[in-house]
């Protein structure tokens, strides 16, 4: 809406606009679509979640995020796009008990204004005999209607950024891009134990982790039993706060802060003062550019934590 009328320089931005500046905020790069797609499989109570990239040369081309969680209507397989759609919660009042990963309802429509989506979904132990399916591009949808599928959803997000031509020069090579995915991976699987979770690359494994009751077990398949044997393991339980994890002793150390790994309810928090906290906690047993290993889950009541904050 270019036109203006009188002497209104301001005008209201179209919907489609309006989507895809939103989409802009959430979904930076592919890892982001990564992210909330397992996010939202990790509130459906998933306990298998697979993640399956294809790429070309230049670029990842195809997203697939299948989980065996409590699926979608087929109302709801439609309604999960809308913006501001969610399950999650139903008024501010409610954030202060939040317990999923997610709540603003932005992630599936942001991800399908800048895609082509298919979502294939079941709902789970409804007895319900097909599934639905739904096609969107550029956030239209653009076919609906029943499927054979099994129970859970499966979602393909293909041509990521094709109609912003400018995030998609944005993006970095390959390896780059893989290696945000597999932090993502990485941080979600070490967070949720209970949860077997693969990455695939072409076909080929990346990660895996196996459905385990034990934090270590997770440690051990993502970054080698040799680390996680090095491992002591943290358990505090305060009033306001209770920590569990593993730390590494001071002869094991990394040469940056890569491996230093806090949640905080599940959602992993990337916060400079926690890392040099826990640094100096060390004291002189770390000399100077060494780093520990550091695995710990806090777990705070939720109306003691912001989650307004984005990312
Ligand atoms: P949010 O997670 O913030 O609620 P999303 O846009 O990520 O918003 O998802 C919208 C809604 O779609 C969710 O609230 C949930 O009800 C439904 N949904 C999304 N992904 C799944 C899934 N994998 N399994 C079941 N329901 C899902
Ligand atoms: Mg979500």
């Amino acid at each position: 809406m270019k036109a203006e009328t009188g002497d209104r320089t301001i005008h209201i931005l179209d919907p489609a606009t309006v989507n895809k500046i939103a989409a802009g905020e959430v979904i930076e790069r592919p890892a982001s679509v990564v992210k909330e797609l397992v996010e939202n499989a990790i509130d459906a109570g998933a306990r298998t979640i697979r993640i399956d990239l294809s790429s070309s040369k230049e670029a990842i081309t195809a997203i697939r995020v299948t989980d065996n969680g409590k699926g979608m209507s087929p109302d709801d397989a439609v309604l999960a796009f809308t913006p501001h759609a969610t399950s999650k919660i139903t008024g501010i009042e409610d954030l202060d008990a939040i317990r999923t990963l997610g709540f603003r309802g932005e992630a599936l429509a942001s991800i399908a204004a800048v895609s082509r989506v298919t979502l294939l979904t079941k709902p789970h132990g409804t007895g319900a005999v097909s599934g639905t399916r739904v096609v969107l591009e550029a956030g239209e949808v653009k076919e609906q209607g029943e499927t054979g599928t099994p129970e859970g959803t499966n979602i393909l997000v293909q041509d990521l950024f094709f109609n912003t031509p400018a995030r998609k020069k944005f993006q970095k090579t390959i390896g780059t891009e893989l290696a945000h995915i597999t932090n993502t991976i990485e941080g979600l699987a070490l967070a949720h134990p209970e949860i077997s979770v693969s990455l695939n690359h072409n076909g080929r494994a990346v990660i895996t982790t196996e459905q385990s009751s034990r934090l270590l077990d997770t440690i051990a398949r993502l970054f080698g039993s040799t680390i996680a044997r090095d491992l002591v393991p943290v358990e505090f339980s305060g009033p306001l706060v209770s920590v569990t994890g593993y730390i590494s002793r001071p002869a094991v150390f990394r040469k940056n802060q890569s491996r230093i790994l806090i949640s905080i309810n599940g959602r992993y928090v990337a916060s400079p003062p926690v890392n040099n906290a826990i640094i100096e906690g060390y004291g002189t047993l770390l000399s100077k550019e060494r780093f520990p290993v550091v695995f710990l889950f806090l777990t705070i009541d939720p109306a003691l934590v912001d989650i307004h904050v984005h990312k």
